[in-house]
């Protein structure tokens, strides 16, 4: 099965999305301007200069598997795509690194301990016009804890690899899924120092 790391839910070159979060200038409070001088529109300001450069938002989507069962849960009713089931997963903050984002998510999302085993892939989600990620997807056994959804998740449940499935949310997590049950390919492996929790950490 080939790994498939692009996954595109709406057309990202319709050049009449509306893709602009400010409105002002966050420097200098001044009106800003639409410049399409580069390959990309980008909004700048006519008054100091400042450019507002747009990234996909950092994300980790972790696969935990007793090598039969993927862990799944269900999206809360205020969540993007609420109702539909996904992989646990989440946003990395600014002050993490992205395996300790992946076992805070798994803990604050299903409440097990987790350590992180490998980089299964990374993934360029495009799934609204204001809703781009860059998401690390990384295998994960669970070492503790007691499984309770929370957070974003209402409802979790282990399905067996091969399914069925209820209705998911994201095309790249199915296709992670499958593609590990048919390949049980690890990936890459991580950082061991960071990959579990270290005792007296506070987190
Ligand atoms: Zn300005």
């Amino acid at each position: 099965m080939q790994p498939k790391q692009i996954f595109t839910a709406y057309d990202r070159f319709d050049v009449n999305q509306e893709r602009h979060a400010f409105s002002y200038c966050p420097i200098c409070a001044t009106p800003l301007s639409t410049t399409a001088s580069s390959e990309y529109p980008r909004q700048s300001c006519p008054d100091c200069g400042w450019i507002h450069y747009r990234n996909p938002a950092p994300g980790v989507v972790i696969l935990i598997t007793d090598e039969v069962r993927v862990l799944i849960g269900k999206r809360g009713a205020s969540s993007f795509a609420s109702g539909l089931w996904c992989l646990p997963g989440g946003f990395v903050e600014f002050e993490e690194d992205y395996l300790g984002a992946a076992i805070r998510e798994t803990r604050e999302e299903t409440g097990l301990e987790v350590e992180i085993c490998s980089v299964v892939s990374v993934c360029s989600n495009f799934l609204a016009s204001n809703l781009h990620t860059l998401v690390t997807v990384l295998k994960a056994r669970v070492v503790g804890g007691i499984a309770q959804p929370g957070d974003d998740l209402e409802e979790l449940r282990w399905v067996p690899l091969d399914g069925p499935f209820p209705d998911m949310a994201f095309e790249a997590d199915s296709h992670i899924i499958e593609r590990y049950r048919q390949t049980r390919l690890l990936g890459a492996p991580v950082d061991p120092e960071y990959a579990r929790l270290q005792s007296g950490d506070g987190r």
